[in-house]
């Protein structure tokens, strides 16, 4: 807990309240945010926690680190299990949060109410507490602001996602979304109002309904725009353009305080636990020359691409870190395997030269000398992480807004390359050998090279990240 400057003479600190949306690539950021806000702004933090992923949380080490943690929603929790997507390729990811919101309304106003009350016990006036709530999650704020709690939102994707979403019922007035067919002419056609956009990175997901996506999009934008303001992780030398679209367009302050896991005191946020072996096998290594493989904590790929994953890198000369979660491998039942077997000879023909392991520490990975290339999903954390690291990506978006990210590592900030199409052996082991070995590899190293010391010159006195949590904290203060 923290004493101190947070509220006017005699006050207690004022106290942040921040909620998630419980899934890895939204609570990383968030208890990052945790962090800053704690030794920028001294404020006292509790987190809400919906009733998901029980488990992990017990044993996070984020609750060691002094942060109080509130559960939410334990009556629901069956119904909120349920929703947790089982299958990330083909998950309704726009229905979960929308499902997620409905269900956590009620518990969280009874939570809210609880907090709120203890505030009011004590002989010393505490000074009110503002919530920090995910994007994702309207229903939250909008429970928070009735009951006198001003808000801000974060957001966890990138500017120039959230700038498509805002484009997209436009978009449908056009007739630009949805394309009349899934033919690859109207799938690669360009969409004109978003370069370098094209019809195919607008697609969202397979499985989710064009009216579950535009109410989707329509919860984030409302929350973002009846905040007192936006958080991003991300800086202003990568997407200034898109963060002054979106400050126009929605009318609120933008706070771009990114990247996030440079700047927080490095709290452990990882749900699984890291295979921390794969750093000594690092050492081993030669600088710049290992392949980095993960998609993240949802994607998954079907038994035909885990095979065809497997011998493109056993092909290919460059050494390679591989990430196979459990439980992200899917079989053709639909079921996932957990223990998940590689091909007979894999291990043979690839010993020394590749490791496997179920979880990594990726930041610290990424930073590694070692890692010349990451092959990812383009999870928004994922592809700052790799920016802001200088390593060159090769790109295998699944859905929601990795499309989006993948796009413009491809096309605006040219530190990567896009992988389409089916997943084959011989395509892998060209783009491996592309990336790490060529000298096309080199250039697109060299300019992540630039955007890590862009980074690095953000975060410092002067810096626009700098000023931006200053701003930040002084915003806080007042509310
Ligand atoms: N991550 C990790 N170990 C791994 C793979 C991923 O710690 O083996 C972390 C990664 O550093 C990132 C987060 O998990 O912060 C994934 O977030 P992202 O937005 O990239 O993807 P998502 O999981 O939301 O699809």
């Amino acid at each position: 807990a923290s004493s101190g400057d947070g509220g006017a003479g005699g006050r207690r600190s004022r106290r942040v309240l921040m909620f998630p949306l419980p899934f890895q690539g939204h609570i990383t950021p968030m208890l990052q945010l945790a962090d800053v806000l704690r030794c920028h702004g001294g404020f006292d933090v509790t987190i809400f926690q919906a009733a998901v992923n029980d488990a992990e949380w017990a044993r996070h080490p984020a609750a060691a680190a002094g942060y109080r943690f509130v559960t939410v929603g334990a009556g629901v929790a069956a119904a909120l299990a349920e929703t947790v997507p089982s299958k990330g390729t083909n998950s309704d990811f726009a229905g979960i949060i929308l499902r997620m919101n409905e269900l956590l309304r009620a518990p969280f106003e009874d939570s809210l109410r609880e907090v709120l009350a203890e505030d009011a016990v004590g002989d010393d006036t505490p000074a009110p507490p503002c919530l920090v709530v995910d994007s994702t999650l309207r229903g939250m704020q909008e429970v928070a602001s009735r009951l006198g709690v001003p808000t801000l939102s974060l957001r966890t994707g990138g500017a120039a996602c959230l700038v498509a979403y805002m484009a997209v019922p436009e978009l449908i007035d056009k007739g630009v979304l949805p394309p009349p067919s899934r033919d690859p002419s109207q799938l690669d056609m360009p969409v004109t109002e978003l370069p370098p956009l094209r019809v195919r990175d607008m697609l969202f997901s397979a499985t989710t309904t064009q009216a579950t996506m535009v109410a989707c999009f329509e919860c984030i934008i409302e929350s973002i725009r009846c905040s007192s303001g936006v958080i991003f992780n991300t800086f202003d030398d990568i997407e200034s353009a898109d963060l002054q679209k979106i400050a126009g367009g929605l009318s609120v302050a933008v706070y771009a305080i990114g990247p996030l896991h440079k700047i927080s005191a490095g709290l452990e946020s990882s749900l699984l636990t890291q295979d921390r072996s794969c750093l000594e096998w690092l050492d081993k290594q030669e600088a710049e020359s290992v392949l980095y493989v993960s998609f993240g904590s949802l994607a998954s790929m079907d038994a035909d691409e885990l095979l065809e994953t497997a011998w493109g890198l056993a092909n290919s000369p460059v050494p390679f870190l591989w990430v196979i979660r459990p439980n992200s491998v899917v079989q053709g039942s639909g079921s996932q395997q957990g223990q998940v077997s590689l091909p007979d000879g894999f291990e043979d023909a690839t010993r020394g030269r590749g490791m496997v392991v179920s979880w990594a520490p990726q930041q610290d990975v990424l930073r590694h000398r070692a890692v010349g290339g990451f092959w990812t999903h383009n999870g928004w954390n994922s592809t700052l992480e790799s920016i802001c690291d200088g390593v060159p990506m090769m790109c295998r978006p699944q859905f929601a807004d990795q499309m989006i990210n993948a796009r413009y590592v491809e096309e605006v900030w040219k530190v990567g390359f896009l992988l389409e199409g089916k997943l084959e052996r011989g395509v892998i082991q060209a783009a491996a050998t592309k990336l790490l070995c060529m000298e096309e590899g080199k250039e697109m190293r060299r300019r992540a090279k630039h955007f890590k010391d862009r980074a690095a010159v953000s975060t410092e006195n002067g810096g626009s990240t700098k000023a931006a949590i200053s701003m930040l904290v002084e915003l806080i203060k007042s509310l």
